[in-house]
């Protein structure tokens, strides 16, 4: 079995102001010895980029942006590179998200030109990839997990399958306050594995596949406890860096 460490990522969306950042910074940076070995993301607003990373500098927590475009460059109106978030320091980026795909028409093929753009920048991509409640419902969700894993990870090299990040985040779950039981978190992250190793054997055990969608400090045990499950992509209750660090601690 891989070793694999253990990601707890924070999903701000459109939350939280410069001051806010600095002060949620502030709190988790003063904690990070309590969650040893686990390796932790803060995904604030383009906008707060700069103070997280200013005001994380010196610990191990990283920083994240979250969505990017594929380009390097170009005519492309409120849409940020690869290359200005390096410029940043930033560490990673969130590609794909849900509210991405269904609100700003974020597709399965920028997504795939995306997570090059980002390995090559030196950015740690973090996919999400989830099915709807209807899907669901109608017993699609492995015919849709697939086609979205199959095709966002279609422009990468066998080599670099290992370092991109995976978010099993079921649409219906995400902000709903339903979470995905442990079982059905452990199955469709062992299904993701099984599509990765289709590929690339060591690379599916090397990657963390987290798991986000309602995730909380009361639920968190359960999910994270569950051996598939390498951690958590927490949008609202990361919001509150004590409830951010008790999500943490679950994943130790
Ligand atoms: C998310 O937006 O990635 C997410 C998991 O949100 P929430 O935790 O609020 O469901």
């Amino acid at each position: 079995m891989a070793d694999r460490r253990p990601v707890v990522a924070a999903n701000w969306k459109m939350h939280k102001s410069v001051a806010e950042t600095r002060d949620f910074c502030a709190h988790i940076v003063a904690k990070t010895a309590e969650v040893e070995g686990v390796e932790l993301f803060v995904c604030p607003p383009f906008t707060s980029l700069a103070a997280a990373v200013e005001a994380c500098r010196e610990s191990p927590v990283r920083i994240a942006a979250q969505n990017m475009h594929f380009a390097p460059e170009g005519a492309y109106t409120g849409e940020v590179s690869a290359a200005m978030l390096q410029e940043l320091d930033v560490d990673g980026v969130i590609v794909g998200h849900s509210e991405r795909r269904r609100d700003f028409g974020e597709t399965d093929e920028s997504v795939a030109r995306k997570l090059p753009a980002a390995l090559e920048a030196g950015l740690v991509p973090i996919l999400c990839v989830g099915e709807t409640a209807d899907e669901r419902d109608a017993g699609e969700t492995e015919r849709v997990v697939r086609g979205q894993v199959e095709a966002d990870l279609g422009e990468l090299d066998e080599g670099r399958l290992r370092d991109v990040v995976i978010a099993y985040e079921p649409v219906w779950a995400i902000g709903t306050g339903r979470n995905a039981t442990a079982d059905q978190a452990a199955e469709a992250i062992g299904f993701i594995r099984s599509i990765v190793a289709g590929r690339d054997r060591e690379a599916a055990e090397a990657l963390r596949i987290l798991y986000g969608g309602s995730v909380k400090p009361e639920n968190a045990a359960e999910l994270l406890g569950r051996e598939e499950v390498d951690g958590a992509l927490v949008g609202g209750a990361s919001l509150d860096p004590h409830d951010f660090m008790a999500i943490a601690m679950a994943a130790r």
